[in-house]
């Protein structure tokens, strides 16, 4: 029987109004989102973020710098924001033009409205085991095995990619979820010996179909982060005709991609609580 699908954009849609309500309870949430440049891809998906945050109710704020901001510039409006009480959320859209350090760009952002996750300090907290706001990408693939009661205690999950803003936050936060945990990345030796060993599967690398169909276990749980834009359209890294053989999968497109955004509202309404002292900060 062909696995079923994880519909990341239903799925979405819930988390949105979940959110929805939150904002309504909380009165104002502002995110401020910070674009360097002219960069169309970014431009776009800026554009995607404002249209959701917006939906939600959610004030977005949406800051358009020139190409050739000084660093120190940018350091400066961070602070301002940083201090600014109305502002729960600032999201710095990466990645940055060259003469700007991206490293430096996201340390300037106060931990506490980081809605990206990617300051050292969220990271550290994750490393830890005590996650306060994590990147959307890897916190939208926990909700989607937790909706769909997919067990993770106990289960083996190998993660294909060991970036910061996906593989090592999603190793990490299956890791807590008690699941025995394995790494994959460019310099791993037979990639499928550890792939077709997986209870859950996670491939993140960004190559169109570098798990085939027969890299999968029978009766698995698959999930591909991949966005591969081809002429014939957007694909994963999975072959979709691992769906054969996975008990559960996501769709690309329609699986993880819509839940990062909605992950990213979730994380603004987070640091508005938290800013609030309604709770200590956990997703
Ligand atoms: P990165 O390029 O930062 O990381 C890719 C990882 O894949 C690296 O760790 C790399 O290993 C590993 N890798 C490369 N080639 C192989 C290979 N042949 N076998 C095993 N591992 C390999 O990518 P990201 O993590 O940022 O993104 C990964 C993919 O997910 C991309 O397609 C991206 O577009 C997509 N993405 C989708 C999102 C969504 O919302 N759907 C959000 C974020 C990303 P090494 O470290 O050794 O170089």
């Amino acid at each position: 029987m062909p696995a079923q699908l994880i519909d990341g954009k239903a799925l979405a849609a819930k988390v949105r109004e979940e959110v929805a309500a939150e904002v309504d309870e909380l009165g104002d949430v502002g995110l401020t989102t910070v674009l360097v440049g002219d960069d169309a891809a970014s431009d776009v998906y800026i554009r995607g973020k404002h249209k959701a945050a917006t939906s939600v109710g959610i004030q977005a704020n949406d800051l358009r710098l020139p190409a050739d901001i000084p660093e120190d510039e940018l350091l400066q409006l961070l602070a301002d924001l940083n201090a600014d009480d109305a502002v729960d959320g600032i999201l710095v859209q990466l990645p940055l033009p060259s003469h700007i350090d991206d490293i430096k760009a996201i340390e300037a952002i106060d931990p506490g409205k980081d809605v990206d996750g990617f300051h050292p300090i969220n990271a550290g907290l994750l490393y830890l085991g005590r996650p306060n706001l994590v990147p959307g990408t890897p916190l939208g693939i926990m909700r989607m095995l937790a909706e769909y009661a997919i067990e993770t205690k106990g289960a083996r999950a190998v993660v294909v990619g060991r970036s910061n803003i996906v593989g090592k936050p999603v190793a990490h936060l299956l890791l807590q979820a008690h699941a025995t945990v394995t790494i994959c990345h460019s310099r791993t030796v037979d990639l499928e010996r550890h792939t077709l060993d997986a209870d859950i599967l996670v491939a993140a690398v960004g190559r169109l179909h570098v798990v085939g169909a027969d890299m999968v276990k029978a009766g698995s749980t698959v999930i591909d982060v991949g966005m591969n834009r081809t002429e014939e359209g957007l694909f994963g890294d999975v072959d979709p005709s691992a769906a054969e053989r996975a008990a559960y999968m996501t769709p690309v497109p329609g699986g993880v991609g819509p839940m990062t955004i909605a992950m990213l509202l979730k994380n603004t309404v987070t640091a508005a609580r938290a800013r609030r002292g309604l709770v200590s900060g956990v997703t």
